[in-house]
């Protein structure tokens, strides 16, 4: 018997909570609301494969915070057990952006009300940041997931349908609709190969196609 490498490990543990592109938005969309997003955009290209992009007008990330953000268990949502007793919001495990990591090629660009102007940090595989430079964005965050799955050739393959592909769209836009009726207050635009799919706002959801 041996011990798999660590690699492995964090591959196969972040390939149980990313299973999906829908699994990527939920985790992303909630980061947005759970940082008071009023406006989220999701975008994908070629159904998520190739890219995924989730840009909010939330509070953004500290710049002190960012070496951290994507690392498995750091979040700034609770800071003991205790803290689950009153949760309000979403997330609280400091898993999602350092699973994404692991299964796609991950950037956030990202700016809060005290910084000057937005910074884009390239992470790698294990989520430490590889890269960082400024940027146009305003204030929020925005996550781009590239190349999903790249090194999981049997998950890209069960997508590789057309069918279940565009079942992935259907569940993404329900997903959003739900968010849309529990948030009337928030707008969330859905983008799939730059043709609008869904836009909601104010309680109402609008089919474009
Ligand atoms: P969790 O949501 O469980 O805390 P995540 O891995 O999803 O874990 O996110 C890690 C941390 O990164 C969050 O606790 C938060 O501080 C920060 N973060 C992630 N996404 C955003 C966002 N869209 N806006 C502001 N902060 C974010
Ligand atoms: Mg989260």
């Amino acid at each position: 018997m041996k011990q798999l490498p660590a690699a492995t490990v964090r591959l196969l543990s972040s390939s149980q909570i990313i299973t999906s592109v829908v699994s990527v938005v939920k985790e992303l969309i909630e980061n947005s609301l759970d940082a008071g997003a009023t406006s989220i955009d999701v975008k994908l290209e070629n159904y998520g494969f190739d890219k995924i992009e989730v840009r909010d007008n939330g509070e953004g990330i500290k710049a002190d915070d960012a070496p951290v953000m994507a690392m498995k268990y750091y979040t700034s949502k609770i800071s003991s057990h205790e803290d689950l007793e009153n949760l309000t919001t979403y997330g609280f495990r400091g898993e999602a952006l350092g699973s994404i990591c692991c299964v796609a090629e991950v950037l956030i660009t990202t700016r809060t009300a005290a910084d000057n102007f937005s910074t884009q940090y390239v992470l790698d595989g294990s989520g430490h940041i590889i890269s960082q430079k400024p940027s146009h964005l305003g204030q929020g965050t925005t996550v781009t997931a590239l190349r999903l799955f790249k090194n999981l050739p049997v998950r890209k393959q069960f997508y590789s349908t057309a069918k279940k592909c565009k079942e992935e769209i259907k569940k993404i836009q329900d997903l959003l609709i739900n968010y849309g009726i529990l948030k009337p207050d928030v707008r969330i635009v859905f983008v799939h190969n730059k043709v609008s799919i869904i836009v909601l706002s104010t309680g109402f959801f609008w089919y474009m196609i």
